[in-house]
């Protein structure tokens, strides 16, 4: 299943969204909010990959 990652503009955190395409096209319907504060001013995340660095310590 897809991944959605959002921020939320309020608390400044994170949050995934773990879903299928239908379900996440009927909550976004709804309202995605905040599962931290339930703020609905959240903002799509797009990670396409993810970067990995190497780091030689
Ligand atoms: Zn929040």
């Amino acid at each position: 299943m897809p991944t959605y990652e959002f921020l939320c503009t309020k608390c400044d955190k994170s949050f995934e969204i773990v879903s299928s395409i239908s379900q996440f096209e009927q909550k976004q319907r709804e309202g995605i909010q905040c599962p931290t504060c339930g703020s609905p001013e959240v903002k799509r995340q797009i990670s396409s990959f993810q970067v990995k660095t190497a780091k030689k310590s």
